[in-house]
Formats: structure tokens, C-alpha cells, sequence
């Protein structure tokens, strides 16, 4: 019989006690480069009190990211900690301004306070999957200049489960809400917790979900938009028209983002912003973003919280984009809702029944086969070549509490990987 902590077996815990102290180090760095370079620089290192991660698993099975961020125990180079995840950077590659122009982007990632001396390996994974090791060096944490995480903000507890430790932390951030917002602001945070709550399969997941907010205020109420010539001066700087699409919807300040958070525990952050002007966006483990007025913000969130969760693609084909070649011809698609059919199986195939034509032809609403799991041509921004699952999705068409079976399924082993 295994003994069990709070949810974690003994062996697990015992696992994280050997390597990690009971708190997180967050490494704070700048990725810089265009389509032909790419450098990663360290800039400094926040201290935070406490671990809120998962203990169980604490490398990651998924892989689903660009980035993938390796502790390795310096003594005996075993792998202790990992985690993947995707950033703008990497989308900014793959635009017409990114084929010359350098960039330089803010980005960070979490991993529990390592005891004794460890090795941190960045590597990363472009379109093609081909791998480069950005950074790899020593680390002790006897000698490590951390600064520490200050507490400035009040929480909102907005859906209680189990146990930070146990559960899918939500933590939303306020943006562009001005003190004289408070009642919106209040209202709307309680609002989008309902949006996720009442979405399958966060419902079915009650007590593995925990949702809180931070309640911040910016100097100015709204978003800036550079396109209309509108700057706002808010709590994060969130900006429209991220790699010069109008409707993409980001935070530079990544690493002024993580501060904020810092008053809460939080696996994935989400961004409200105070906006009329419909917009999103949603980066694998990275964070996402979501406009508050509006007909669609209920779909919006949603379906961002597929990128940032569950690693999902766009399975929409006609909308306009600024990435290009984002699925090169002869490479599966890291992301679950896709394939080129270069490796099917390792993707929905045992979800298609026998007989079920390969490409599936569509049908139209009504057909008796319209909800039937398939492999339909089109997705991730392409008509051709690439593939999905079903005719209808929230990572599709705009259509609130609609995931096809394989994203649902997706999103749901996530949150269990968190409440384990
Ligand atoms: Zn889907």
C-alpha cells in the first residue's frame, strides 16, 4: 500500500524533499533573435514563498510547448524537474517582420527552489521540431542573487477546490480597470469565473479547479491600441495589435505580469481587460488575454484557455493571421487537436470509428454524421494539409461550451496532471 500526503505519495514527496525546498524560483530572461537567430539572456532570479505546482509529476509529460525548461541534479545529471511551454517569441519567428527584424521579448518560467547545485537547460523546438539548446549552466543556490517577491495586492476568491497543491490554480489579473472601476471590475471578475465554471470540462471538474483574482487597478481605464493612436496607462501595459495583428491581444511586461501574480497561487494567469474592442490571445503555459465587453467574451475566454491549458491549436482556417507556414508540410503538429497525418496515431485515431472515411468528407448541420469524430481538412490557419477532429469546436467557430471530444479530453488530463 502506498501512503499518500495530501493527494501526493509518499514516494513523490519524498522525490520533491530531496531536491527542492518548499519554495519557487522564477527565472527571469529575454529571448532574442529573429527567424535566423536565437539567444536566450538570464536577467535576474525572484524568489517567491512556497511551491504551488504539482509534486507528483514534476516532469512534465506533455511537451505539447516550444520551450522546454530542464533542472537537472548537478551530482548525478538525473532529470528532476521540467516543464514545456510556448511564447510569442517563437509566433513573432515565424512573421514577415521576424524574418530580419530583432527582437527582443520578456519571458519567464517557474520551477521549485532547487537545495543543492543544478544544471538548467533551455532547449528550443522550432516549427519543424528541430531542437537548440539555448542555454545550459550551473546553478547554486547557495550563490544565487534572488530578489525577493513582494505582497501588494488583495485576493478575490472566486471557485474553491482542493488545495493549491492539488488543484488547476486560475489566477486572474485585472487590466485597464481604473479605481473608479471597482464595481465592474468586481463584478466582472465573478462574471468570467462563471464563463469557465459553467464550461465542460472545468463543471465536471469542481474541486480540481480553484479560480482567484487580483485586485489591481491601473492608472487609467481602457487598453492601449497603437493602431487608433489610443495609449492607456494600465496596471500590465497590455497592447492590441501584437505582431502587428489588430486583433491579438498581449502583455510585454511578462515579467512585471509574474509579480503581480505573486500575491496569489497560480498555475496559469489570465488577463481581463477593460475593453469594448473585441480581442484575445493565449500562449501554451505561458499566460492569455481576454476582452470584457462585448457579445463574444464568454467563447473568447474559453477558447484562449485552450491555448494556454491544454496546448490546443486553432482549428479555424479562414480568419486572418500573421504567422506563416506555422505547420510545415511532413511534421505532426505538436498541438492535440491537429494532424498532417504524418503520425495519425499518435493523435485522435482511437476516438474515429471503423469505417469512417480518411479524409472525412463534411457534412452540414442536420446530417446524421454532423458531430461524428473524423479527420477534416483544414485547421491551424490552413485549408490544405492539415487536419482536425470534428466539424464543430470552441477552438473553431466561435461557439461557447463546444469542445470537440479530443480537446475536452485534453483539457481534462491537464487538470488532473494539476490535482494529482
Ligand atoms: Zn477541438
Amino acid at each position: 500500500m502506498i501512503a499518500f500526503v495530501c493527494g501526493v505519495s509518499f514516494a513523490q514527496a519524498q522525490h520533491f524533499d530531496n531536491y527542492f525546498v518548499d519554495k519557487t524560483l522564477r527565472i527571469n530572461y529575454l529571448h532574442i533573435g529573429n527567424k535566423n537567430v536565437e539567444q536566450l539572456q538570464i536577467h535576474h532570479f525572484t524568489l517567491v514563498d512556497h511551491w504551488n505546482g504539482t509534486r507528483s509529476q514534476l516532469v512534465e509529460p506533455y511537451h505539447y510547448g516550444d520551450i522546454l525548461v530542464e533542472v537537472l541534479d548537478d551530482a548525478s545529471q538525473k532529470q528532476i524537474f521540467s516543464r514545456s511551454y510556448s511564447c510569442l517569441f517563437t509566433e513573432y519567428r515565424t512573421t514577415e517582420r521576424g524574418e530580419t527584424e530583432i527582437a527582443r521579448m520578456e519571458e519567464c518560467v517557474n520551477v521549485p527552489m532547487p537545495k543543492q547545485p543544478v544544471r538548467l537547460r533551455f532547449t528550443s523546438f522550432d516549427r519543424k521540431r528541430e531542437a537548440t539548446v539555448l542555454k545550459d549552466t550551473v546553478l547554486d543556490p547557495a550563490n544565487l542573487p534572488v530578489q525577493p517577491a513582494k505582497k501588494e495586492y488583495e485576493v478575490m476568491n472566486l471557485h474553491k477546490g482542493n488545495s493549491p497543491d492539488n488543484a488547476l490554480d486560475i489566477l486572474f489579473i485585472p487590466d485597464g480597470y481604473a479605481k473608479s472601476d471597482e464595481k465592474l471590475l468586481r463584478h466582472d471578475m465573478k462574471r468570467f469565473a462563471k464563463y469557465v465554471m459553467n464550461c465542460s470540462p472545468y463543471k465536471e471538474n469542481r474541486r480540481h479547479v480553484n479560480i482567484r483574482a487580483i485586485e489591481g487597478y491601473s492608472e487609467q481605464s481602457g487598453i492601449t491600441q497603437p493602431q487608433n493612436d489610443i495609449y492607456v496607462k494600465t496596471l500590465l501595459n497590455c497592447t492590441y495589435n501584437a505582431l502587428d495583428l489588430d486583433r491579438y491581444l498581449m502583455c510585454p511586461g511578462v515579467w512585471n505580469l509574474h509579480e503581480v501574480a505573486d500575491d496569489a497561487p497560480y498555475d496559469v494567469i489570465i488577463i481581463i481587460c477593460n475593453s469594448e474592442k473585441y480581442g484575445g490571445g493565449g500562449i501554451y503555459n505561458f499566460y492569455c488575454t481576454v476582452y470584457n465587453h462585448g457579445q463574444y467574451p464568454d467563447y473568447v475566454i474559453v477558447h484562449e484557455m485552450g491555448h494556454l491549458i491544454g496546448g490546443l491549436a486553432d482549428e479555424y482556417y479562414t480568419s486572418e493571421v500573421s504567422v506563416q507556414d506555422f505547420y510545415p508540410a511532413g511534421v505532426e503538429p505538436t498541438e492535440p487537436n491537429l494532424t498532417t497525418l504524418v503520425d495519425f496515431s499518435s493523435k485522435w485515431a482511437d476516438k474515429v470509428e471503423s469505417g469512417t472515411p480518411i479524409p472525412t468528407p463534411p457534412v452540414g448541420k442536420g446530417d446524421p454524421n454532423y458531430d461524428r469524430v473524423g479527420v477534416y481538412e483544414g485547421g491551424g490557419y490552413v485549408a490544405k494539409g492539415v487536419y482536425r477532429p470534428t466539424l464543430h469546436c470552441t477552438m473553431n467557430s466561435i461557439a461557447y461550451n463546444d469542445f470537440c471530444p479530443v480537446c475536452r479530453e485534453t483539457l481534462e488530463k491537464v487538470i488532473r496532471y494539476y490535482s494529482r
